[in-house]
């Protein structure tokens, strides 16, 4: 792979992957006679496992919502809430897919975690597909482009995702396995490890009500917020355009529970900035807490 190593900073951004690294998925999508990654995904039927791997919290979250809650359930599902989705926006996309900025230890290792408790699959894997879409936004070649249907761009597209086109990304986030734990979470079904484990001391703790409102609940608000800056976020008529980027992007002002994620167009136009609001209008929560470790010196080297 093109993977370019230079200093003691370990990861490159993916601006610094050369194109040379996608063939493999072309040749992967030909060999099928489809002629590209989307079309590849679109004609791979939906894999059970996977689907059963969201169905089932869906149902638990919404179970919870016949159960009385209390104020213990309230401060649990809110601080959850926290953990899975900055361990999403803040770790998984601005600092692990982007280099953003540099992180100390042990705060990576929580975040990890904390992405595996939020059902977001190991990070190898999410950095991978994650840096394919930034290279092919809104092509044939785009993995989750709501140019082939707002459900596909949604959830379909990693429903459906054959393993070998998995396998052939991966190598997108070589750097990341510099990590242990990251190599340990990619192992297979690994990831689910901190998830079960999270879900059965809330039972031990506070029974099925701790649990269901606690952790299904807050999962089911944040994956649809993040499943909704694939699909949303990639269509003219949910935002506005600041930029003229090259692909369908725009800045979602309805997504405010994404941490400041839906200034998705902001975003695309300058993928390494830690901040993705750029005017003062545009709240971005992500940025707020980047900001935050800073002054205490969890986090250094900011690209602003
Ligand atoms: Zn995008
Ligand atoms: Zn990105």
């Amino acid at each position: 792979m093109g993977i370019v190593m230079r200093g003691p900073r370990p990861a490159p951004s993916h601006e610094q992957l050369a194109p040379e690294d996608l063939p493999t998925l072309a040749n992967l999508a030909k060999g099928r006679a489809s002629g590209s990654t989307s079309a590849l995904i679109r004609k791979t039927p939906l894999n059970p496992v996977y689907v059963a791997w969201i169905v089932v919290p869906h149902l638990l979250g919404l179970a919870g919502l016949a159960l009385p809650w209390s104020a213990r359930d309230v401060a649990v599902a809110i601080g959850i809430y926290l953990w899975i989705g900055f361990s999403v926006t803040l770790y998984l996309h601005r600092y692990l897919t982007h280099r953003g900025f540099d992180m100390k230890e042990p705060l990576g290792f929580l975040f990890a975690m904390g992405s595996a408790v939020g059902l977001s699959g190991d990070p190898v894997g999410w950095v991978s597909h994650h840096r394919h879409h930034h290279k092919t936004s809104d092509t044939d070649n785009d993995l989750h482009s709501p140019r082939h249907g707002l459900m596909h761009a949604h959830m379909k597209w990693f429903l459906r995702e054959p393993a070998d086109l998995d396998d052939a990304i991966r190598p997108l986030a070589e750097d990341c396995r510099k990590v242990p734990y990251l190599r340990w979470l990619e192992r297979p079904g690994f990831f689910m490890i901190p998830h079960v484990v999270v879900a059965v001391a809330l039972y031990a703790i506070g029974g099925l009500p701790l649990m269901l409102h606690g952790l299904y609940l807050p999962w089911i608000v944040m994956a649809h917020h993040t499943y909704a800056i694939n699909s949303l976020t990639h269509k003219s008529w949910f935002g506005y355009r600041r930029f003229e980027t090259t692909d369908d992007s725009v800045n979602a002002p309805l997504l405010i529970m994404s941490l400041g994620e839906g200034w998705h167009n902001n975003h695309h136009a300058h993928p390494r900035r830690a901040s993705h609001g750029l005017a003062w209008y545009e709240i971005d929560a992500t940025k707020m807490m980047i900001w935050l470790l800073e002054r205490v010196r969890l986090v250094r080297n900011v690209h602003w």
